[in-house]
């Protein structure tokens, strides 16, 4: 399947909330990335607080797949330190991790060529965070839009210190390895921005004595669908209970797909300004069939949202039925599963070591 590949002038339409400069910037990284993939290198990640669901799969795995096979060099965190950003404790967290890389190695990633491990196990990206924090001021913090969203959908009852240095904590995940592409859905935009802000001010403060610059410019990289809706018309979240993971079965994914909200004009469109459900649904099962969302809105015209829904459901369990039987096969060997967070540890400490120790020599705290 070759959907979401690039972000072209026929994925432009499907993209929901992105502004036109922030897809325009994104079809630029993609040209850029396309013209010379060996000059870059990927961060990207994600929070083992649950398992996958189709907002990762549409909305940064398909894309990191896809940059993997352009031969990109591409660093994967399981940010299990960014759990209990939101939660007091982090409930089943060596499950939600292996769980995350089984889906990982189902969706295409190859452990040989993309190094997967957990932010615990490299202190070094972690001891980044103090002099990143220095760097910017708390009402910059607290400005942040998708800061203040998940402090809504936060589980505590007070807003911990954590949440907030969430996306300087994010900056050092990306810069530690010196990314400059992250594959990210919408809400991780205004993050991204805190990390261009941590690089610039690094490398304005503490310059290499030749005067170039430690860290490179981050950019994210959005695919069709940034923000995939979940069955209650929200963002699709692990923590929401609004989501259809990538490994459910297929008699799940019918029942969940049959409880999403639509609206009630029966003619079925592809409108996400005005139609953001129904406009989500059918954007699914286009990306699952390779196919325009106005081609598919079109076909059930008159059909309602339980055809819509049907067709969705077979589109989903069709498009994601390889994919569930190879994880199914992995999940079998937990013991490689472990082996492979292992060995992308032990590659992701010397990368953060050498990192580290660059910056204490700029900072002169050597
Ligand atoms: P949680 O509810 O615990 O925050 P989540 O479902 O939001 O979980 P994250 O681990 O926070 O998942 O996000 C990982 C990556 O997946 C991020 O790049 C994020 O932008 C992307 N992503 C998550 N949900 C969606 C979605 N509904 N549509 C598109 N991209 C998404
Ligand atoms: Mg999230």
């Amino acid at each position: 399947m070759t959907v979401a590949t690039t972000v072209t002038a026929t994925t432009v339409t499907a993209v929901e909330a992105a502004t036109a400069s922030e897809t325009a910037a994104c079809a630029g990284l993609d040209e850029r990335i396309r013209r010379n993939p060996g000059a870059h290198r990927v961060l990207t990640g994600d929070r083992p607080t649950g398992p996958l669901h189709l907002g990762h799969y549409f909305g940064t795995l398909q894309n990191r797949v896809r940059l993997q096979r352009l031969g990109v060099e591409m660093f994967v965190v399981v940010a299990d330190y960014q759990v209990i950003t939101d939660r007091d404790i982090a409930d089943r967290l060596s499950e939600h991790a292996e769980n995350l890389v089984l889906d990982y190695l189902a969706t295409g990633l190859d452990p040989d060529r993309a190094t997967i491990f957990a932010h615990s196990a490299v202190p070094a990206l972690n001891q980044l965070l103090l002099p990143f924090l220095s760097l910017v001021s708390v009402s910059e913090l607290s400005r942040n839009p998708t800061v203040k969203d998940e402090i809504a959908h936060s589980r505590q009852s007070a807003v911990s210190g954590l949440m907030f240095t969430y996306p300087v904590h994010q900056a050092a995940d990306i810069l530690f390895c010196k990314a400059d592409v992250v594959p990210v859905g919408q809400d991780q935009l205004p993050h991204l921005e805190v990390a261009r802000t941590v690089a610039r001010r690094f490398n304005e403060r503490y310059p290499h004595p030749d005067g170039t610059a430690v860290f490179p410019r981050p950019e994210g990289l959005l695919s069709a669908a940034p923000l995939l809706l979940g069955t209650d018309g929200t963002k699709m979240s692990k923590s929401r209970g609004n989501a259809v993971a990538l490994a459910a079965d297929e008699d799940t994914t019918a029942r969940l797909i049959r409880s999403a909200k639509t609206d009630t004009e029966r003619r079925i469109s592809y409108d996400p300004a005005t139609r953001p459900e129904v406009s989500s649904l059918v954007l699914l099962a286009a990306l699952c069939q390779d196919r325009r969302p106005e081609e598919v809105a079109e076909e059930i015209g008159d059909g309602g949202g339980a055809a819509l829904k049907r067709t969705v459901t077979e589109a989903v369990n069709e498009h994601l039925r390889p994919i569930r039987a190879l994880r199914a096969d992995l999940a079998a060997d937990r013991g490689y599963v472990r082996q492979v967070l292992r060995d992308g540890a032990e590659r992701a400490n010397a990368v953060a070591d050498a990192t580290l120790d660059e910056v204490r020599a700029v900072m002169g705290s050597v």
